[in-house]
């Protein structure tokens, strides 16, 4: 082991001492339900991180169990030792990821570096990629690609994936360096809007709809150029240098602009946003720049609550909201997405039995273990189909691809759909882009 993974390891160990192994976490934690292990549990990951520690397995051993944590938090929130499991999983994955690097065959190191540093942090590929995927959505190409014998050219995850996917972003439209008024008075607040690699390219509509909510609720929004991807991907691969990259070009593009606030709308982004603190916490150079970007970091909901937004329709929808866990764990925003909602007349709202579970999205966790991704899923829709309801609301771009492909698996197309909270709100008020 190398002298940089173990100083990684060594400060992830020190956060496994408060550990008490009363084991209050395990209920909680989604893939100890799942899986019925105890290496797949919060207590057994946090041993074997010690273990490695203190040289009894390998950071090879230990990278199996610490790659199927989904890394929702759950488990932070019920331990009563106050255990970072987030801050320990984070170092242990850069240990993993340094360790790899050495290892890793110089085509994988190059596919690798080709997704992580030259297409997420890149706008410009990410909207060609949304463009491409629009005109595979528009030209019918997806309705034929789901035919017989097209579909067996599928594997069943980028199937039921695909099937889930909401309109990308058409191609020539742009946002960025965009300033749009508030409307009908002065402005209450001025905000730039954080658009997100994805949520832009492949959930566009849903960024346009938060601009006109966020006007409507009397904001001057600003969709400030030179952005980029929140670098959440990254972190959670352990890539630490690539995700302060991109988190430097963040806080430098937002920096010293006058807003009062920097929004989002989707609950991984915005969680990874609020840490930024935390990953700069080590470097003087950058750590109060990165403190004053975390704090005005919010999420929609917060916003449109602040300022008492109202939507004025009245829709007859039976509703349930499925929190991201990151906007639950992380940024601990919980109330303001089900009042919104309770808000709209004509809503009957039903809260899920277990809200806290986490739907099996995580990042690109259902990309790289789609059984286990599924068998979490199957647990959230179950919860979902004794609500009855025939909407289910969601703040998180994976979790709304994840909760359609649910929706898809069971058959439940024509029953219940799934949208975005911006979505919901927006139908509510009469907006339609
Ligand atoms: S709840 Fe906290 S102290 Fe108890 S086993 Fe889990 S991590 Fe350890
Ligand atoms: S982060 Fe989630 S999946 Fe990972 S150990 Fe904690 S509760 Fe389990």
């Amino acid at each position: 082991m190398k002298a940089e993974e173990k100083t990684h390891l060594k400060k992830a160990e020190d956060l496994t001492y408060n550990c008490v192994q009363c084991g209050y976490c395990l209920p909680a934690c989604p893939t100890y339900l799942t899986m019925k292990t105890e290496t797949q549990s919060p207590r057994g990951r946090i041993n074997l991180v010690r273990m490695t520690a203190e040289g009894h397995i390998t950071l090879d051993e230990l990278s199996g169990p610490l790659d199927l944590c989904l890394g929702c938090r759950a488990c932070e929130q019920v331990c009563p030792s106050n255990v970072q499991y987030g801050k320990m999983l984070e170092l242990t994955k850069i240990a993993i990821h340094n360790h790899k690097k050495q290892s890793t065959s110089p085509f994988r190191r190059f596919c690798e570096d080709l997704v992580f540093k030259q297409i997420f942090t890149r706008k410009k590929v990410m909207n060609k990629l949304g463009s491409l995927l629009w005109i595979y959505q528009r030209l019918g190409i997806k309705k034929v690609a789901h035919m017989k014998p097209f579909n067996r050219l599928f594997p069943e995850k980028l199937e039921l994936l695909d099937k889930g996917l909401t309109e990308a972003k058409p191609p020539f439209k742009r946002n960025d360096g965009r300033r749009y008024s508030s409307i009908g008075k002065r402005p209450a607040l001025k905000v730039a809007f954080f658009t997100g690699c994805v949520m832009e390219a492949v959930f566009h509509r849903i960024n346009l709809l938060s601009i006109r909510l966020l006007q409507k609720a009397g904001c001057e929004v600003i969709v400030v150029d030179g952005q980029t991807c929140c670098g959440a991907l990254q972190a959670h691969a352990g890539d630490e240098e690539t995700a302060k990259m991109v988190a430097k070009r963040n806080i430098e593009a937002f920096e010293d602009s006058g807003f009062d606030y920097i929004v989002n709308n989707a609950g991984g982004c915005g969680a990874m946003l609020k840490e930024y603190d935390r990953l700069f916490a080590d470097d003087p150079d950058w750590s109060e720049r990165a403190e004053r970007f975390s704090k005005k970091t919010v999420d929609i909901s917060v916003i449109l609550d602040m300022l008492g937004f109202k939507p004025e329709r009245t829709l007859s929808y039976r509703v349930t909201y499925q929190p991201s866990c990151h906007m639950t764990n992380v940024q601990k925003v919980t109330k303001e997405p089900e009042k919104l909602i309770r808000s709209i007349k004509g809503i009957e709202f039903i809260p899920l039995n277990n809200p806290n579970f986490c739907c099996g999205s995580a990042g690109i966790y259902n990309l790289i273990h789609f059984q286990e991704s599924m068998d979490v899923l199957d647990v959230k829709m179950s919860d979902i189909k004794s609500t009855k309801a025939d909407m289910i609301v969601t703040t998180n771009p994976g979790c709304l691809l994840q909760i359609k492909t649910g929706i898809a698996k069971e058959g439940l197309n024509d029953r219940i759909k799934a949208v975005h909270l911006v979505e919901l709100l927006a139908e509510a008020c009469g907006i339609n882009h």
